[in-house]
């Protein structure tokens, strides 16, 4: 048995992102441990009416984490402690208590305790542009490999690292069928790169064990099922998805579980 751990910013970020290698994982016997930077305090409201449920939104989130952690097979649930930070650009990111303002060292200290109690064979987080810019995703991916940096320099490294990225193919697929509505409502300052298709993967290995390429789905994206993410393996932790630039998909993320 091993141990997935899986660093996320936000409630919901786990099902979208990475629910399917989460449920695949537990399918297979192995331990799943989600840590989750904040509670989703400032998140956007569409299905509930925003006066209620806006002054408790982090509380009915942590609800909606902890239904969502039973279906996709969490075996521990962990916070860190912050503040949603809110969309880039918005007044909630000057909050002192965010994640996005919290001090890189003092966030990853928090997340190596964690680790230090797991010993996480696969990691898995953001990649550095943060799927869409969201500056706690952004935060998630640079606190993670800090964290795990402070566990190498201890002799504890974790077996892989990996982050979840959207085909840069897929998301241009997604924001041509966007509804005309959803358009207008976008932050304009939201960015929807996606990952480059023919990049996945990240050039000039550092630690050439983390160097397997994986897709946890059949990396397509079904527009009618919404947009896939792929997760893919972080060859070098220093220089982020923008230097990606290897060979074929392959290989199965949960390959390093043993
Ligand atoms: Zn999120």
């Amino acid at each position: 048995m091993g141990t997935l751990l899986l660093v996320h910013a936000h409630p919901d970020d786990e099902a979208i992102s990475t629910g399917g290698v989460m449920m695949k994982a537990k399918a297979h016997g192995h331990r799943v441990v989600n840590i989750t930077a904040t509670r989703g305090e400032a998140g956007e409201i569409y299905n509930m009416d925003e006066a209620a449920s806006r002054p408790r939104l982090g509380e009915i989130r942590t609800d909606e984490l902890k239904t969502a952690g039973e279906i996709l097979g969490v075996d521990r649930q962990e916070f860190l402690g912050y503040r949603d930070s809110g969309m880039v650009d918005t007044p909630d990111n000057k909050d002192p208590r965010s994640f996005h303002q919290a001090d890189l060292g003092e966030a990853a200290g928090r997340l190596a305790v964690l680790m230090r109690e797991e010993r996480p064979d696969v990691v898995v987080t953001y990649a550095e542009d943060g799927v869409y810019g969201h500056p706690d995703h952004i935060k998630a991916h640079f606190v993670t490999n800090a964290a795990l940096d402070m566990l190498e320099r201890e002799g504890l490294p974790a077996k892989k690292l990996y982050y979840t990225a959207i085909p840069r193919s897929g998301m241009e697929e997604f924001m041509k069928q966007m509804p005309e509505e959803a358009r207008r409502m976008q932050n304009p300052n939201m960015r929807f790169a996606g990952t480059p298709d023919e990049a996945p993967g990240l050039r000039g290995a550092r630690q050439p064990k983390r160097s397997e390429l994986v897709v946890c789905d059949d990396g397509k994206p079904d527009l009618r099922a919404g947009f896939r993410y792929r997760v893919f393996p972080a060859r070098s932790r220093q220089s982020g998805p923008r230097a990606a630039r290897t060979g074929p998909l392959r290989g199965d993320p949960l390959s390093s579980l043993s």
